[in-house]
């Protein structure tokens, strides 16, 4: 059994490796802004009620956060553990979480925010499955289109210069704290985020003593809907 959290700033790629790490070692990956995300697409009452929040970058507020962490996590699918990404996003998110959980690691991801904003800028999601592209390094053969599904590529909604800036400084007031809490009992191993995707995933393995990954062949690098999703 394997339970990991990953942070990292925005675009730091967070769904990307968990979706790796998930894949091979075939745990759970649980991304609260999926969740959230899926319901606002869905248009569910927690999607009329996120919508507005979710958009303008603030935080959304911690009883519905972690009311959403634990039904995902009392669903019990995850019979060789879970990396939850996105969560938690401040202290008393992370206070609740030790109390109910024991976590192996978080895994940092460290991204200087001048790249930040050039990776959030170029992202795109496809409305059809749910995988990201990066205009800068990964674009479709289509413009607009997803390689995989034809879906539509669309800006995440809080992806803009306004929002970007409310969650960078979110990050830094209210999410950093919650990495001194953690370091302190000595679970943060940091990653530095610029490299490609498969050197990050590599390095991320080697620090927490794992074998490196099993060829995936069909496997796809940044998709970020989970199954767990369809269950939020
Ligand atoms: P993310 O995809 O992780 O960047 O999350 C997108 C948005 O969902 C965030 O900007 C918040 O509005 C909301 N959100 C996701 N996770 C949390 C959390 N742990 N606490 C509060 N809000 C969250």
């Amino acid at each position: 059994m394997r339970k990991y959290v990953i942070m990292g700033v925005q675009g730091s790629g967070k769904g990307t490796q968990s979706e790796l790490l998930a894949a091979d070692l075939d745990i759970v990956h649980i991304s609260v802004g999926d969740i959230f995300r899926w319901n606002v697409q869905n248009h569910t009452k927690m999607g009329a009620q996120v919508r507005r929040i979710m958009a303008s970058g603030e935080l959304v507020g911690d009883d519905l956060v972690e009311s959403v962490v634990q039904t995902r996590l009392t669903e019990h699918d995850w019979n060789f553990g879970f990396i939850v990404d996105g969560f938690p996003r401040n202290r008393r998110q992370a206070e609740f979480f030790l109390e109910s959980y024991d976590i192996d690691a978080i895994i940092l991801l460290d991204l200087p925010d001048s790249e930040v904003r050039r990776r959030v800028l170029n992202r795109r999601l496809c409305v059809g499955c749910g995988i990201n592209y990066s205009l800068i390094d990964n674009s479709p053969a289509v413009p607009g289109r997803c390689d995989t599904c034809g879906g539509e590529l669309t800006t995440r909604e809080d992806d803009t210069e306004e929002a970007l800036a409310v969650r960078l400084r979110t990050y830094h007031e209210k999410t950093n704290p919650v990495l001194d809490l953690f370091r302190r009992k000595e679970y943060v191993i940091t990653v530095d985020a610029r490299p490609a995707p498969e050197v990050v995933q590599a390095e991320i393995r080697q620090q927490l003593g794992l074998p490196p990954a099993k060829p995936q062949e069909d496997q796809q690098v940044g998709q970020q809907e989970d199954q767990g999703n369809e269950r939020a």
